[in-house]
């Protein structure tokens, strides 16, 4: 018997009149006569199968006939160039070796939407979704290895909670014992505590938020990277930020090329994406909004279409900062010469896309802190420890938290962000 190899190997390591032997689950199939034509797929490729009656056992060649789409198979035979199959290569089948006869598969062209979510479980095996979530996973891995090689060190923050980190609006409740807890939004304020001691930290964890609209960007669960900075004011901040994503497109642009093409995103795209990125404060962004007709009030939080008309502003990703004040939490620093604004920033990825990333320098000053949480009507004593942070060597920092199929969103050019994770959960979707 031959050990079997990758499909992706049968195109980059085997070569033509090679014996090997591939496995893996039956994509299409159809017969004419005593041929069968049958397309593998593996995790890494697909290749055709010509099977030959005659020219194998004629049990197998029965099989072959027999065997249905996602039928899982062991394949032996010769490699071959043909022009017409994908790819310009083929196996001629000496052995087919079905492994479990698949029942006739739900899933074939021109279903609903609804009908794949419906189906998620067998969709997931879609080459779209393939190629997304390897996608996904250069990307974690990028940032990782990002994170790393600058001396962040990653940490593991709670998932339960007592605090509302993003307001009370979007906080899926739970019973937490004999109390009431939360579902964590965000790990930033347990980041904030970790900086004391090891002073650049950031942590990779679902995020949970009750988004009541239906929207392309939003999930009620999503994962989240989060960083935090000692000694790191607003422009350090935004350094970070440019410096990793540009990092995690190079990675993307480099090793990622297949899938992305298969998405439909030009590699070439991702290696215009390096700092600096544009910054543009919040005010001046009203400025450009109105000049293009759009009547919009200064204070006002972007809606979709102003946000993706300042998301189109350059090839690269934006950054717009100092937002009003009111609009933002209570964790967000005051600018030093102007209380009406904080020094934050959103990053805004190209092409309509919107935002990404959003950070903060973060407040230090516990009186401002408490008459904002007030208006938001918190319980103060929920966030005792947190004031604590800033009494006992309390030091400029900022952070900020990326969302990870936002991005996915973005580089793999997909349509929703459900098409970003296996299992979406949304409003309207809790299985499977
Ligand atoms: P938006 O205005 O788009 O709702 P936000 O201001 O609520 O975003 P932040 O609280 O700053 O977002 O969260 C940091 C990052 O987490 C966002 O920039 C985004 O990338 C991601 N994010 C936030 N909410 C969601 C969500 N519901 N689904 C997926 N990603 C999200
Ligand atoms: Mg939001």
């Amino acid at each position: 018997m031959v050990e079997p190899i990758r499909i992706a190997d049968a195109f980059k390591k085997a070569q033509p009149g090679d014996s090997i032997s591939v496995r893996g689950w039956i994509y299409r199939t159809r017969s004419s006569g005593g041929i069968v034509f049958t397309v593998l797929r593996d995790s890494t490729g697909i290749l055709q199968c010509t099977v030959i009656k005659g020219e194998l056992p004629e049990e197998d060649f029965k099989s072959a006939e027999k065997a249905l789409v996602e039928s899982s198979v062991i394949v032996e035979g010769v490699l071959r160039e043909d022009k017409r199959a994908p790819g310009g290569r083929e196996i001629t089948a000496k052995k087919f070796n079905v492994v479990h006869f698949a029942e006739r598969f739900p899933i074939f062209k021109d279903q609903t939407e609804e009908f794949l979510l419906d189906n998620r479980h067998l969709w997931l095996r879609s080459r779209e979704m393939t190629a997304t979530m390897k996608v996904k996973a250069m990307i974690l891995r990028a940032a990782r290895e990002w994170f790393f090689e600058n001396g962040f060190i990653e940490t593991t923050p709670p998932i339960l909670t007592e605090n509302a980190c993003e307001g009370g609006s979007t906080l899926f409740e739970l019973k937490y014992f004999e109390k009431k807890g939360y579902l964590s939004q965000s790990a930033q304020l347990y980041l904030e505590a970790l900086i004391f001691s090891l002073e650049k930290v950031w942590s990779l964890t679902p995020s949970f938020r009750a988004e009541k609209s239906r929207t392309p960007r939003h999930l009620a669960e999503f994962w989240h990277l989060e960083e935090e900075a000692a000694w790191v004011t607003l422009s350090g901040n935004l350094e970070i930020q440019e410096q990793l994503v540009s990092y995690i497109c190079q990675y993307l642009a480099k090793n990622s090329r297949e899938e992305l093409e298969f998405l439909g995103r030009n590699p070439d795209d991702l290696k215009v994406i390096e700092p600096p990125f544009q910054r543009i404060s919040y005010t001046k962004a009203v400025d450009i909004l109105r000049d293009k007709g759009y009547e919009f009030r200064w204070g006002d939080d972007f809606g979709t279409n102003e946000e993706r008309e300042l998301s189109m502003l350059d090839n690269k990703p934006v950054f717009i900062i100092r937002y009003p004040a009111e609009i933002k939490p209570f964790y967000m620093k005051i600018t030093p010469d102007n209380p009406k604004t904080v020094e934050n920033a959103d990053m805004l990825a190209p092409e309509g896309v919107g935002e990404i990333i959003g950070g903060s320098e973060r407040e230090t000053n516990i009186e401002s802190m408490k008459e904002r949480l007030l208006r938001e009507n918190a319980n103060l004593e929920n966030y005792q420890w947190y004031f604590d942070l800033r009494k006992f060597g309390s030091v400029p920092h900022s952070g900020f938290g990326l969302g990870i199929e936002r991005v996915v969103r973005w580089i793999g050019k997909r349509e929703h962000i459900r098409d970003t994770v296996p299992f979406p959960r949304t409003v309207a979707r809790l299985s499977p």
